[in-house]
């Protein structure tokens, strides 16, 4: 799975169907982040099953 975080922004995303899910002037993980925040859009479409 991929993280991605915003330069500007502490949240990282996961889900690429997120509407914020970064797509220019980001950073990138492979693995779940240990600063920041989870964005809550990623979180609820994982909770729902919907996260691409
Ligand atoms: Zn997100």
């Amino acid at each position: 799975m991929e993280y991605r975080r915003r330069n500007n922004s502490d949240t990282w995303h996961f889900c690429r169907n997120c509407s914020n899910w970064p797509t220019s002037d980001y950073k990138v993980r492979q693995s779940k982040p240990t600063t920041g925040e989870l964005d809550n859009e990623c979180r609820s479409k994982e909770a729902n099953g919907n996260c691409r």
